[in-house]
């Protein structure tokens, strides 16, 4: 079928082509830099990846940072790089896997200046001026002049390395604070030199790369600038000196890349903080300032907000990192009017914190993501099973993901909930302040489900070990979860809290289910994700006077991974809830709860008549060995246990085991090697 016959009218806009520079965009869909946690450490992993997005419809699909040379070295982060023949090598499998699926492949050329630890390869860092980095107990080194004309040659020898890998966007890249950006810095940048002082000279480098990288590459790339829209703050760059530079250099590359100053507050804000859309109005105000195409990001999910943005000429381009990741066949849906299929970021940002942790990309809603190389996981497609029954008991991520894949697959399958909605922790934990867009996660399954006769639901069913050996099916997956610990037991206590009372002792899944302790009440949150956080905010709002205990040095301090970190402390703040680090609660008993120092071991008293424990979680397993006996094998049952019965952790894990076992029943799941080598040259 021709493929403009196949495009839903509504959204005609979204699909057609766009000329920047000289190459041609084929559709509006652009996936702006993001981080892989693969880098030049997995290159086939990466092509895999970025090639499905091509696949998608993604009509530009641009690499993560990268490294234009050994000055800046990001190790232990997974960053891109293109540093040699080997990495020309490496990212041309990238370039190819994108090209092979009729997309433009786009690579943002990176110096981190003072940011980057150069922990590998052992070089000084440069910057605008000598000043620490981020993490290491050392300082950038001050570039002189020489520096600043080495910096151009390494520039200009990346780019080069970019055209000869196949990239047909080349990005100058001077925001999110990286050396660029400290050179434009009214505060860093201390030169007395052209390269210092008025606005104009401290855009000057910037000028001068995007005039280097015109002259090397202009002909045959498009050049793109990523650019914050209003500025990085009064100390360096204020919004009014923002637009200036727009306004000096707007018609020089063939496209801006807009995103705003406040990096992890906003632009990569989760849905707890920030709504789709959110960049908008900052946004907005460039149109006068450039005649060029215009790209940005907002966390776009609603192909309404889409046409919206393109109709209103905000944008030229929707950029998306997540939803992206989220859904790698978004712009395929749009175009065919599958809207329903659109399998929605959630906003939770656990793909961001892959990369902090240094491993690739997952995702919470698409268990695929990442998975394209090594296990051969194609986001759309599974293979046909081998037939027959299988029961799921429990409807949270892990038992939907199984039923939707296994119902795709051919199997006729059979959901048991105890409870009367489906859905599970997603259901319940939706409703806490700030995480309503996670019911995405239940409701992209269920309409899938629809779609599938031989899948059926029977809400209001807690099955016993005899009730699920009569159904008689030839598959059951125990899909149970797990419940909060109601005895202190976690990463500080090893053992049960003694003597806690009968009454006065919560846990999340209290509140999850409507309690709503009043007056003082202390969360202790050992933990340190999401969840004692948000109870501390639902209960203060509510009323209670909450004091956060935490055995972590900061308030959820796992959120670092996710960027949340530090708009929950100030949330949390906001909402009159008192913090206390480094702190473990040892006792309660009704009316007082004793707390001591992590350190010192000092000990002291709180009046509290509420205790909501968030510490740990423990399997809902029961079922699972009454059918399997206590040796874990059931000689005539093919049953195997998912999700948060087998291993508690969080929702994308769960996804993830639920998928995994949908496409490893009856089959043997194939997967490569964890180490992912191009054969490359030099
Ligand atoms: P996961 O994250 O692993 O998917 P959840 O805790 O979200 O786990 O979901 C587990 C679901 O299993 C809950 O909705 C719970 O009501 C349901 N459940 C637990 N035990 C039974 C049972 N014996 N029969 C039917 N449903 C059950
Ligand atoms: Fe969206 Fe969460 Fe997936 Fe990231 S991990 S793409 S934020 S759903």
């Amino acid at each position: 079928m021709d493929l403009k016959m196949r495009i839903d009218s509504r959204y005609q806009p979204l699909f057609e082509p766009l000329r920047l520079g000289p190459v041609s965009a084929p559709n509006r869909f652009y996936q702006v830099p993001h981080c892989t946690g693969m880098g030049h450490a997995l290159p086939r992993t990466l092509a895999a990846m970025r090639g499905m997005k091509a696949e998608g419809g993604w009509g530009v699909v641009c690499t993560e940072y990268c490294s234009i040379h050994p000055t800046s070295d990001d190790q232990p982060y997974p960053f891109a790089a293109l540093w040699d023949p080997g990495d020309v090598a490496n990212l041309a499998a990238m370039a190819d896997a994108v090209h092979a699926n009729g997309a433009l492949a786009g690579v943002e050329l990176w110096h981190g200046g003072s940011y980057v630890g150069n922990l590998a390869s052992r070089v000084s860092a440069i910057g605008v001026r000598s000043m620490p980095g981020r993490e290491e107990p050392y300082q950038s080194q001050r570039m002189d002049k020489s520096d600043i004309r080495a910096f151009r040659a390494w520039h200009l020898a990346a780019a080069k390395r970019a055209r000869q890998a196949g990239f047909d966007i080349v990005y100058v890249y001077p925001t999110h604070g990286y050396l660029i950006s400290e050179f434009l810095s009214r505060t860093l940048n201390d030169r007395t030199d052209e390269y210092g002082g008025s606005l104009q000279n401290r855009a000057r480098l910037l000028h001068e790369l995007l005039e280097d990288t015109r002259a090397a590459v202009g002909d045959r790339c498009a050049i793109a600038v990523r650019f914050s829209a209003d500025g990085h703050g009064d100390d360096h760059l204020t919004q009014e000196e923002a637009h200036d530079v727009i306004g000096m250099l707007g018609e020089l590359p063939d496209l801006w890349d807009l995103v705003v100053g406040d990096y992890y507050g906003e632009e990569m804000a989760t849905s707890r903080f920030a709504p789709e859309g959110a960049l908008e109005a900052r946004v907005a105000k460039i149109r006068p300032l450039t005649g060029k195409p215009i790209v940005s990001v907002g966390r776009f999910t609603s192909p309404d907000t889409m046409l919206r943005q393109i109709r209103s000429g905000v944008l030229d381009l929707i950029g998306a990192a997540r939803p992206s990741i989220a859904d790698p066949f978004l712009p395929a849906k749009i175009r065919e009017g599958r809207l329903e299929e659109i399998r929605e970021c959630i906003g939770c940002n656990v793909c961001y914190a892959s990369n902090f942790r240094g491993v690739p990309l997952r995702c919470t809603q698409n268990p695929t993501m990442g998975e394209e190389w090594r296990r051969g996981w194609h986001p759309e497609r599974v293979a046909p099973g081998k037939g027959g029954s299988v029961l799921i008991i429990g409807s949270g991520p892990a038992g939907l993901e199984a039923a939707h894949i296994l119902g795709k697959r051919g199997y006729s399958v059979t959901i048991a909930e105890a409870a009367d909605e489906p859905g599970g922790r997603v259901t319940l934990e939706s409703r806490l302040p700030g995480l309503g867009e996670w019911a995405r996660v239940r409701d992209y399954r269920l309409t899938q489900l629809r779609a599938l006769p031989r899948v059926s639901m029977y809400l209001g069913n807690r099955l016993t070990a005899d009730e699920v050996r009569e159904f008689g099916a030839d598959h059951i997956l125990i899909a149970t979860g797990a419940r909060w610990r109601r005895n202190g037991m976690g990463r500080s206590h090893v053992r049960a809290l003694d003597a806690l009372p009968s009454t006065g002792v919560l846990t999340p899944d209290d509140i999850l289910h409507g309690a709503r302790p009043s007056g003082r009440v202390t969360i202790f949150d050992d933990d340190h994700y999401y969840m004692a956080s948000v109870i501390a905010v639902l209960l203060a709002r509510g009323g209670a006077q909450v004091t956060y205990v935490t055995t972590a040095g900061y308030a959820a301090e796992w959120s670092f991974y996710t960027g949340e970190q530090d708009r929950t402390q100030r949330q949390l703040l906001e909402c009159g809830v008192q913090i206390l680090v480094a702190t473990s609660v040892e006792g309660f008993n009704g009316d007082t709860v004793t707390l001591a120092c992590a350190y010192s071991r000092e000990r002291q008293n709180l009046p509290c008549a509420s205790l909501v424990l968030v510490t740990s979680r423990e399997p809902e397993d029961q079922l699972y060995y009454e059918l399997v006996g206590s040796d874990g094998a059931a000689a005539q049952l093919k049953v195997q246990r998912i999700g948060d019965c087998r291993q508690p952790g969080i929702i994308a894990q769960a996804v993830y085991a639920g998928h995994e076992a949908a496409r490893g029943l009856d089959e043997v799941n194939e997967r490569r090697p964890d180490r992912d080598r191009l054969v490359v040259g030099g």
